[in-house]
Parts: C-alpha cells; sequence; structure tokens
C-alpha cells in the first residue's frame, strides 16, 4: 500500500532542502511515498487454500473443513405460512398491507443474517490465507442450466432447480465479493481456476473418473483407491489447479 504525502517545506529555513521539492506559490512542497504495513494477524506466509462450493454444505476447504450454510428452514416456513395467509386476504386491504410489510420484514432478516455470515466467513478466510482458490463458475451459468435449452432439454430438472435455490440463498457471488475485498485488504489474492471435472478428478493420483464420485459425499478414485469426503477432494483439485495456474 502506498499513499502520497504533501508537507509544507519552509522557504526561509536555514540549510534545509528538499531533494525532489516543488516550487508552490506559497512555499516549497515535497511529495514522497511511504509504505505502509497493512497489519494481517495470523496470516500465514504463502498459505494457499482451495474451496469448492458444495451443495449440502456452504464450502469445503482443502485443509478438510466442511463449512455449514445458515439455516434457514425456520424463517422459509414462517414465509411460506405468511404467504399462504396472504393469498387468502382480499389485495389492498389493511390485513393485506400489513402482511405484506410483516413478509419485507422477514425477508430483510433473513439477508441480514445471510450478509453477517458471510461477512464473517469472508474475514476468517481472508485473515488466515494469503491466497484462496475459488471456481470459475458463474452463478448466471448454473442458474440457467436447469431450464436446458431448446436442443438440450435439461434434465433433473427438479434437483437442478434444488441447487439453484441453495446457491442463490446462500450468495456465493457475495461471498466471493467479500473475500476478494478482505484478502486484498490483508495483502493477499483471490484466484479462479476453471471448474471443469473437479468433482471427478482424484486429488491424489489426478485420475478423471466419473465413477470416482460414488454418492453425494463420498469419494473413491478407482485408480488409486484414494477415499474422501467428494466436496473436501473437489477442495484440494481446485487447490492443485490454483497451485498450477
Ligand atoms: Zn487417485
Amino acid at each position: 500500500m502506498s499513499s502520497f504525502t504533501a508537507i509544507a517545506w519552509p522557504t526561509d529555513g536555514p540549510g534545509r532542502r528538499a531533494s525532489a521539492g516543488t516550487r508552490e506559490a506559497d512555499g516549497w512542497y515535497v511529495s514522497f511515498q511511504t509504505e505502509t504495513e497493512v497489519e494481517t494477524p495470523g496470516q500465514a506466509q504463502g498459505s494457499i487454500i482451495g474451496l469448492d462450493r458444495g451443495v449440502a454444505v456452504f464450502a469445503a476447504t482443502s485443509d478438510g473443513e466442511l463449512i455449514e450454510p445458515v439455516a434457514f428452514d425456520r424463517q422459509r416456513a414462517k414465509l411460506a405460512r405468511l404467504q399462504r395467509r396472504l393469498a387468502r386476504k382480499t389485495k389492498r386491504s389493511e390485513n393485506w398491507g400489513r402482511l405484506v410489510a410483516k413478509i419485507a420484514r422477514l425477508h430483510q432478516k433473513i439477508g441480514r443474517r445471510r450478509l453477517d455470515f458471510l461477512h464473517k466467513l469472508s474475514t476468517r478466510l481472508g485473515k488466515s490465507h494469503a491466497a484462496v482458490v475459488l471456481e470459475n463458475l458463474s452463478i448466471g451459468n448454473k442458474t440457467r442450466s436447469a431450464k436446458g435449452t431448446r436442443e438440450e432439454p435439461g434434465t433433473h430438472v427438479a434437483a437442478k432447480s434444488g441447487l439453484n435455490r441453495a446457491i442463490l440463498d446462500q450468495g456465493w457471488g457475495t461471498f466471493a465479493r467479500l473475500l476478494e475485498y478482505k484478502l486484498a485488504v490483508a495483502g493477499g489474492t483471490l484466484l479462479f481456476v476453471p471448474a471443469a471435472g473437479s468433482s471427478q478428478e482424484c486429488s491424489a493420483c489426478g485420475q478423471r473418473d466419473a465413477n470416482n464420485r460414488v454418492s453425494r459425499d463420498l469419494f473413491v478414485c478407482q485408480a488409486c483407491g484414494y477415499t474422501g469426503h467428494a466436496d473436501i477432494n473437489a477442495a484440494k483439485v481446485i487447490l492443485r489447479r490454483g497451485i498450477a495456474a
């Protein structure tokens, strides 16, 4: 980080010289750059971590951590209840208006809790790592893919819609932006790597096989026998790609 500081340099001071000063109407000015060390407590030098966006978890890390998402079950049930009640009210009636306001407040509360979670997580990761690697997979692409195209109608639309809902609910895009900013402040970097095949690739030997992913959570390499949590394996693959890049 560097910043410019301009200080007034007295023109009449005995024996004073500004080596790189400029003469201005009201006296001499000298500008210089200062190096400011950004305090980064706990940041391991050279520490780099890979993150996989999970389906059941918010994210898995290459360090073996499974980060649970914010549970919105209670709020979601309440929201559904309020919306059912709203449907029975006469539009634009007083009761209808009160319910609309109540629903808006609930949405606001959910949003604040989610943002709070994203802030805390990105702060923690940004402070403790010099670099974080994420999959370069735009949310827009993943959202569009559920419906499929005319040529290739979407398969498992229900499952994919569920995934889309989960992604949008958890605010992965916001998370990436917050993390990028917090890493930058701490002098770190956010890296993006191609996503293709990361869930089928073995983090131990590099073998890629669709059969490697035995179930949603279980990864068993058909080549070398490496066994582990599927999301953590993917996070390790993402880390490897980040280091290679
Ligand atoms: Zn393997």
